[in-house]
């Protein structure tokens, strides 16, 4: 029997005239995942995705790298079984007689009104062949095997688990976008969130360099490639913040206002970068109340900063539900790590919780803030990383 990767998608069902569109970029996805010599063909097959797995297919390789996959509802191994119920039947009981059970139902579903028998039929007559054969017993609620037929045009597919998805939509079926990363547990996550939602993320970090060492950017560099499982192909961008804090700190600025007045300045040259990228919005991981800078007086203060639209997808999220995220996704791990974040860095001991805009801007007047800027952005280093 055929071994089969048999995935379904439904979210993307709902988006009627664009439906060809994702499919055609969640199909190239999958194949961009999946390694090469697990599979011979990926089509599309009415609604559904099949991909044909090889003999040399490791099931558990196939299975974490389909994970990663956005768009994805959920999946199936399946076989693919013979257009023809008697010989399928055959099919099917051979490959249960090796399952351990007790008690069992038939699903059956039949997209394809040609078949000879519906699935009503098909669920009593398979389902009377394994009693008798197999002596085992139906149970329709909470049966310990659930034996799913699965007629689309020409394929029947037999499958017993119905594995979970990343869920979403495509990446690449969204936009670009440019996200905010600090080696922190919260923006890791959001640009994940984002790349569910079927963002391309770009990933622009600032860094205290030589005030901070290298290793906090290779720690910034490890969750980027984490993250790059989700799309395949990041862009990472490395800009210098060490001049602009400096210059914040020797002004007379008033201490609280440091953090808030950095954040104003990572707006901006993301702002900068962004037209660079052709991202359409900024992304950061926010969540209300969490720290000092995450006010809402002072969340207000920084986004006046850029006129570009700034998403946070953590804003109402706790904190221990954050750590969830990252940690089915991989970046707990290495957010865990003590880390020297920029921000960190010339920190006051109080915060100002409830920053102005008019304040923060009479204090940007201290300093010369065009130039900090441009220098910035002309300091940046950009890497491309794949996986
Ligand atoms: P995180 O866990 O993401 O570091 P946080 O709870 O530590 O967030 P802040 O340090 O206030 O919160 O940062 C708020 C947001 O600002 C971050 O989520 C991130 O998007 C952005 N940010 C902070 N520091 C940096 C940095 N060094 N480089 C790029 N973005 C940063
Ligand atoms: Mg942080």
């Amino acid at each position: 029997m055929q071994k089969v990767l048999l995935i379904h998608y439904h979210e993307m069902s709902l988006k009627g005239a664009n439906r060809p569109f994702f499919e055609r970029i969640l199909h190239n996805n999958i194949k961009k995942a999946l390694p090469k010599d697990a599979y011979t063909t990926c089509e599309m097959c009415y609604g559904r995705i099949m991909v044909r797995l090889t003999e040399r297919a490791d099931e558990e390789e196939v299975r974490s790298c389909i994970r990663t996959v956005c768009g994805i509802a959920n999946f199936s191994f399946a076989s693919l079984l013979a257009y023809d119920f008697s010989l399928l039947c055959e099919e099917v009981l051979g490959a249960l007689a090796a399952r351990e059970f007790t008690t069992f139902r038939v699903t059956a579903r039949r997209a394809d009104k040609q078949f000879p028998l519906n699935s009503q039929e098909i669920n009593e007559q398979l389902g009377a062949l394994i009693v008798t054969r197999l002596g085992k017993r139906v149970k329709l609620e909470s049966p310990d095997l659930n034996c799913r037929i699965e007629i689309v045009g020409k394929n029947i597919f037999f499958y017993v688990e119905k594995e979970k998805g990343c869920g979403g939509l495509p990446v690449g079926s969204s936009g670009k976008v440019l996200s905010l990363l600090s080696s922190g547990f919260d923006s890791p996550v959001a640009s994940w969130k984002m790349m569910r939602r079927g963002c391309e993320v770009i990933l622009l970090h600032f860094h205290s360099y030589p005030h901070t060492s290298q290793a906090s950017q290779e720690n910034v560099r490890e969750i980027v490639k984490v993250l790059t499982k989700f799309q395949h192909r990041s862009i990472l961008l490395s800009v210098p913040f060490l001049e602009i804090q400096k210059t914040i700190c020797a002004a007379d600025i008033p201490e609280g206002l440091r953090v808030v007045l950095y954040r104003r300045f990572m707006m901006r040259i993301a702002e900068r970068i962004a037209g660079q990228e052709e991202c359409k919005a900024l992304v950061t991981g926010d969540s209300l109340g969490q720290v000092a800078s995450q006010t809402l007086e002072n969340i207000v203060a920084i986004s006046s900063a850029t006129a570009m639209p700034i998403l946070r997808p953590l804003i109402g999220e706790n904190k221990d539900d954050i750590i969830t995220t990252a940690t089915a996704i991989g970046t707990a791990t290495i957010s865990a790590q003590p880390y020297e974040d920029c921000c960190s860095l010339f920190v006051p001991e109080h915060p100002e919780t409830r920053a102005t805009v008019a304040e923060a801007e009479r204090c940007e007047t201290k300093v010369e803030t065009e130039k900090l800027i441009a220098d910035a952005v002309a300091g940046m280093m950009r890497e491309e990383i794949t996986i």
